[in-house]
């Protein structure tokens, strides 16, 4: 638990029970499921893996969360408007996800929000209440405008959210047409930004929104098209994942005066949609030094926003305006799990202490044999550097002729032997010397796990994301070895070498050694945000299968198997028709079969072996 700082970014979803396997606590009232044990439910059940697992109850529970620090920091701040949960469903829109956060969420008034023309066209056919509020954000055109427009005529509650102000105009045109006064909010550039990795999303060169002096011109174009009082709410994004809270509190700050002056010149804002950027604990430190952690709670965070808008109003003695909150990360990461299982591993080669040397063999060999002999903690560095050296000259004597291919073999075994050891004896150091620090990433084993890094966590591609990583069973024995993990695409970019470990380095996984016939499992948590959208087909691995898990009072149910893609279903994306496929294939074994290259069975066996083929899963199965 510790090794792998489960206790610090698992806050009480995650731990490890006495079986020595990975528990998930979905709710507060403690009822735990065993990982390891509804993996081989799975596994008779012919779910294989990669298999992504989701917790409804997690959900559920991180919702409920959110309103109950809402609820603690209005009373304590006095305040008098509401505040509102809009989930943006860029963060996941995967219909199961959205279907589960607004069915639970009807009960807290649970709203979405769009951030373009597509996204808007799934965000009105969900069945929120017609109460609940619908944000638009995002690029819009003519069509976009006028689905919003005719969705709010119909009863909806849409607020659309300028974001350049050429669509103010079209706003303003469209709304003549229709004869709806429109809800419109205006997204405001505000001077500070967030911190972290998405910086850059606010400030006075992010790429969205209304500068103060364009906001004075929309409002002139508000009242050259009598729309002033349609003028309802100012908008804000500092970016996602913001790790300082001073960042946010500054810009709740910024944003409260932009109300403030706004109703001073008489429009009647109503509400202040304050973004996302609420943080995830990924890495379970609390510090602001880590772009995958956060310094604060959701309950400090709403704290902030609540006090900021309250204080600025008071002191200028005008009505609370309401809040909207678009932090979707928080809502969603923690409720998804992605399970591999490990198909392989690899290690360097190793010396066997009882291998004698013959008379006749090469001086390096001898010297290495010797450095691994006298290996001493005193004279680490300089045992290591002559080894360096003894095995550069050696691959340079081979490249001439003048080391053979058996010598070369054992000057590897050696040398990566000594190796190992200089990293046991380094990490007894007060201080591990420079040179020796990426040492244990070379030395660890490669554990081949069977999915897609692009796929299944583009993130931790792209940006360097960290999740958390954790073998799922065997936790009453103690890891024996230390790996990086490697995926199954054809691209030496898929692996994993950075982990969230509390040992010396953070670039080796703590796992245990594999047994024969044995599945090893390993998860990766908090993936419930972002993830699943911007995974990629690369090598045309596709969606994993996904599994819904809920609570009931006797365990758990399995309540929704959805199948992963089907390797017909991703060719299809790449414009194959799979049909067609198997018709070229029929052509060419019937042309061979009759010139005799093969055989008619032959022919029907690979013509059975390729059609069924196409309508299974893109991963490695077993048999
Ligand atoms: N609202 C807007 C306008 C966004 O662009 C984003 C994402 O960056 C979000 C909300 C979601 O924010 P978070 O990832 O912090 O939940």
């Amino acid at each position: 638990l510790e090794l792998y700082n489960m206790q610090g970014w698992g806050i009480n979803y995650f731990s490890i029970n006495e079986k020595g396997n990975v528990q998930v606590t979905p709710s507060r009232d403690g009822r735990a499921i065993d990982l390891k044990e509804l993996l081989d439910e799975l596994q008779m059940r012919d779910v294989a893996t990669p298999v992504l697992l989701r917790f409804p109850d997690i959900l559920d529970s991180r919702i409920e969360e959110m309103y109950r620090c809402f609820r603690q920091a209005s009373v304590e701040n006095h305040y008098q408007a509401n505040a509102y949960t809009i989930f943006p469903i860029k963060v996941n829109q995967m219909q199961p996800v959205v279907e589960e956060l607004v069915s639970h969420g009807k009960k807290f008034n649970i709203g979405l929000e769009a951030g373009s023309k597509p996204e808007l066209h799934a965000v009105i056919a969900n069945n929120t209440d017609t109460d609940s509020l619908i944000v638009c954000n995002g690029y819009k055109d003519e069509d976009y405008i006028e689905l919003a427009l005719l969705a709010q005529k119909m009863g909806r509650r849409i607020f659309i959210v300028v974001e350049k102000l050429n669509e103010l105009k079209l706003i303003a045109e469209v709304s003549e047409r229709l004869h709806v006064r429109p809800n419109i909010g205006i997204r405001i550039k505000l001077s500070s930004s967030g911190s972290g990795k998405w910086e850059s999303s606010g400030g006075d060169s992010s790429k969205f929104g209304l500068n103060t002096s364009e906001l004075m011109d929309a409002v002139s174009i508000l009242e050259q098209n009598d729309l002033v009082d349609c003028f309802k709410l100012i908008h804000f994004h500092i970016g996602s994942q913001v790790n300082k809270i001073r960042r946010i509190k500054i810009a709740l700050k910024e944003a409260a005066q932009f109300y403030v002056q706004l109703r001073k010149m008489g429009i009647g804002v109503e509400y202040v949609d304050i973004g996302g950027g609420l943080g995830v604990d990924y890495d379970g430190t609390r510090s602001s030094n880590s772009d995958s952690s956060v310094n604060y709670s959701i309950q400090e965070y709403v704290n902030d926003a609540v006090y900021a808008m309250v204080d600025a109003s008071d002191k200028n003695e005008l009505p609370h305006p309401n809040i909207i909150t678009e932090s979707g990360r928080s809502l969603t990461a923690h409720h998804s799990v992605l399970i591999f299982d490990v198909l392989e591993s690899t290690s360097l080669p190793k010396w066997n202490k009882e291998e004698v040397l013959s008379d006749e063999i090469h001086e390096n060999v001898r010297d290495l044999c010797n450095i691994l002999n006298k290996l001493s903690q005193p004279h680490l560095l300089e045992d290591w550097h002559d080894a360096l050296q003894i095995r550069e000259e050696s691959l340079n004597l081979f490249s001439l002729g003048l080391l053979d291919i058996k010598e070369r073999a054992l000057v590897e075994r050696l040398f990566w032997s000594i190796a190992r050891e200089v990293v046991k004896m380094s990490q007894r150091l007060k201080h591990i010397p420079n040179e020796l620090e990426g040492l244990p990433q070379r030395l660890a084993d490669k554990y081949f796990c069977n999915f897609s890094l692009f796929q299944s966590l583009p993130d931790s591609w792209a940006i360097d994301q960290l999740f958390p990583i954790v073998p799922i069973q065997r936790h009453t024995e103690n890891p024996d070895n230390y790996a990086t993990i490697q995926d199954i695409t054809c691209d030496s970019d898929g692996k994993i070498d950075n982990f969230i470990v509390t040992t010396n380095s953070s670039q080796t996984l703590p796992v245990h050694s594999l047994k024969e016939g044995e599945n090893y499992y390993i998860g990766v948590f908090l993936v419930g945000a972002y993830q699943e959208i911007l995974g990629d087909l690369h090598n045309l691995f596709g969606d994993t299968n996904a599994v819904h898990i809920s609570l009931t009072d006797e365990a758990y149910s399995i309540d929704q198997i959805i199948d992963g893609e089907t390797v017909a279903e991703v060719l299809d994306y790449a414009q194959y028709n799979p049909k067609k496929l198997v018709r070229a294939v029929e052509t060419w074994v019937t042309s061979s079969v009759k010139s005799g290259r093969i055989t008619a069975k032959e022919g029907r066996e690979f013509l059975a072996i390729y059609r069924s083929g196409l309508y299974g899963y893109t991963y490695l199965e077993k048999e």
